[in-house]
């Protein structure tokens, strides 16, 4: 029989997979349970939904079965099946597209990543089996199929014997050495202790025919082995337990074997709600950003249960989009089975569940923004720009839920604070929330328009993200504070304006000539009221900032709006001294000089010099 080769990406995978140093190789039990049990939902919610379909409760199983001689491990289950296109289709590729980009950016840690943590359940087989057989039938056909491999040279499919729909996954476990014990696998107080600690919660019974010992029949001490069935797990899904009968290693055991991210989740919710709709909830708050978290594959949504039966696996509407980093499952009897998914979306239960859900993870959010500052920032730091994407998005509708949330570096505080800490600190005479914007908190810091506020003791908060200035420009005002960007010309309510109009006034005639030479890169040249040692800097005026420009400017459909630039020059400085010199009796000097300042102010802000030829020529001619 002809054998096809495995997709590049899988075979690679493959490759980890059988030559592991996995410690925790035993995990490959609980993928296996986890696709039959995933596999039983399929034929359970089929069943539900057809009445012509004849299901009996006591006809969804999973069964191991341990064949020592032959040193198979078998797990059957009477789930949905596969037909041979998807036999070949989900175990001859990986499922999950980009996990592999994934593991090349994280070289070192890919053994646990990859394995412990990823969407590649099935492949696991081959860290403890040498040859793996899977005969399948999907419900409806007439023809079963198996599907064999050794490992990385291929597999083979080809038509097979089997009675009722399901599938057997049949594995030859590998020999033991002297490093490794495999033996154990085919020991049935190892699959049974396996079963409990990782696949107890599964809402089938696990079947095992187990030895059984029994006084012999008109014997007083001598003992006979006998065969009988037994369910391994409790069977009791964990969001139907009391949450006082859980341990938090619980909720993270189930976070791994739903696959809802990699690593442990940072922090969870248990929730059961009781009334006219009821329903129950496991939230899990991730430690880590999800690898494709930040792309457009990333889909957000809760898996759906009613009445504990899998309705769907990314109900979106449960969420909203600010809060899409949310893992998780909802169970409600109060859901119809037969809704549609259109319908679905316009439930009214199911928006009273989303607006129940919603509440509950922001008062999470809040209590660990009070009780575990640690734990919030850390959490900030990888979803806080899906915050405040929400206070952005939809003209601002959901500001009000967000922006207790919000944490900003603070000049004075040299770390994060929310912004209502920082309008509490407020002194009397400060008008406005200060607000710096730069690519990084070390070139804010050193941002001469930060100078004079500093100076007057107020503090600054520093904007690092695209979306910061865009979020607050939505939100406009916090607690009746207006937010005031340092980048801004004009009025920034340090009591100094009338002194510098005067200003203003004094070097009109420079300053006009000084914009005629800059002509239309700038809107107006002024006397700055904000600088202090530094001599220039450059502000903006409108509703347009630099930031702003900047993150416009580097969109894939640029829409190349300017912001209207101010060039601001420090009258107190040295060099304006020199400027005005130059003003009185050397015209090409004054010239080289305004060109000069404004390049500069350019590369302070961390904007591109239109002409870095010219800026460099420039700098020659003062040299020589
Ligand atoms: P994942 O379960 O994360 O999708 P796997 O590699 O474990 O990835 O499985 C790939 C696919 O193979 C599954 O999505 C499912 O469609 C199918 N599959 C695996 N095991 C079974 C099974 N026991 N019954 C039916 N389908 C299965």
């Amino acid at each position: 029989m002809q054998k096809k080769q495995f997709q590049a990406e899988s075979k690679r995978l493959l490759e980890l997979m059988i030559n592991s140093i996995y410690t925790h190789k035993e995990i490959f039990l609980r993928e296996l349970i986890s696709n039959a049990s995933d596999a039983l939902d399929k034929m359970y919610y089929k069943a539900l939904i057809d009445s012509s379909i004849k299901f009996n409760k006591d006809d969804y199983y999973i069964r191991i079965s341990i064949d020592k001689d032959a040193r198979t491990l078998t797990i059957s289950d009477t789930g949905i099946g596969m037909t041979k296109e998807e036999l070949e289709s989900n175990l001859g590729t990986i499922a999950k597209s980009g996990s592999w980009d994934f593991k090349q950016s994280n070289e070192q840690k890919e053994d646990i990543n990859i394995i412990g943590q990823f969407g590649v359940g099935f492949y696991s087989a081959f860290m403890v089996a040498r040859h793996v057989q899977v005969i399948s039938k999907a419900f409806g056909a007439e023809q079963a199929f198996v599907w064999e491999s050794d490992g990385v040279e291929g597999y083979t499919i080809a038509p097979a014997q089997k009675d009722t729909a399901g599938t057997d996954i049949i594995l030859t476990i590998k020999p033991s050495s002297d490093e490794e014990n495999y033996d154990e696998f085919l020991e049935e107080y190892k699959i049974r202790s396996l079963v409990k600690k990782y696949s107890d919660f599964i809402r089938y019974p696990i079947k095992m025919l187990v030895t059984k010992s029994r006084q012999k029949e008109g014997t007083k001490d001598e003992y006979e082995d006998y065969k009988e069935d037994e369910i391994l797990n409790s069977m009791v899904p964990i969001w139907r337990k009391n949450k006082s009968e859980l341990k938090p290693e619980d909720y993270e055991k189930f976070y791994e074997e739903k696959h809802y991210g990699f690593s442990k989740p940072l922090s969870y919710i248990h929730l059961n709600l009781e009334g006219i709709t009821s329903f129950r909830a496991i939230l899990y708050i991730p430690e880590n950003v999800p690898f494709d978290y930040y792309s457009k594959e990333y889909q957000k949504g809760l898996e759906l249960y009613s009445n504990g039966v899998l309705v769907m696996s990314k109900c979106a509407d449960l969420l909203p989009d600010y809060f899409a980093f949310v893992q998780g499952l909802v169970d409600s009897e109060s859901l119809s089975l037969n809704i549609s998914r259109e319908l679905l979306q316009q439930d009214r239960q199911l928006k009273f569940i989303a607006q129940k859900i919603k509440e509950k993870i922001k008062s999470e959010l809040l209590n660990m923004l009070e009780k575990e500052r640690d734990k919030y920032l850390k959490f900030f730091k990888n979803f806080g720009k899906t915050l405040k994407y929400g206070v952005y998005a939809n003209f601002g509708a959901d500001k009000e839920d967000l922006q207790d949330l919000l944490v900003f570096y603070s000049s004075k505080e040299k770390k994060e604070v929310t912004l209502s800490e920082y309008v509490l600190r407020m002194p009397q005479d400060q008008k406005y929330i200060y607000y710096a914007t730069g690519e990084s908190i070390d070139r804010i810091a050193k941002l001469p328009q930060t100078e004079a506020v500093a100076d007057k003791g107020y503090e600054i908060l520093f904007f690092t993200d695209d979306i910061d200035e865009f979020a607050i420009k939505m939100m406009g005002k916090y607690k009746e504070k207006e937010f005031k960007s340092l980048s801004e010309s004009g009025d920034l309510g340090l009591d100094n304006d009338q002194k510098d109009e005067k200003k203003d006034e004094k070097y009109k005639d420079l300053f006009q000539k000084a914009k005629e030479i800059l002509k239309d890169k700038v809107k107006d040249v002024r006397a700055s009221q904000k600088l202090k040692t530094h001599p220039v800097c450059i502000s903006s005026e409108g509703a347009l900032s630099l930031e702003m420009e900047k993150v416009l400017q580097g969109l894939p459909d640029n829409p190349g709006v300017k912001a209207e630039k101010i060039l601001e020059i420090n009258t107190s400085h040295d060099v304006f001294r020199a400027l005005e010199k130059a003003y009185q009796d050397d015209e090409p000097k004054f010239e080289l000089y305004i060109n000069l300042l404004y390049d500069q102010a350019l590369i302070i802000e961390g904007l591109a010099v239109a002409d870095p030829m010219e800026f460099s020529n420039n700098i020659c001619k003062l040299m020589v």
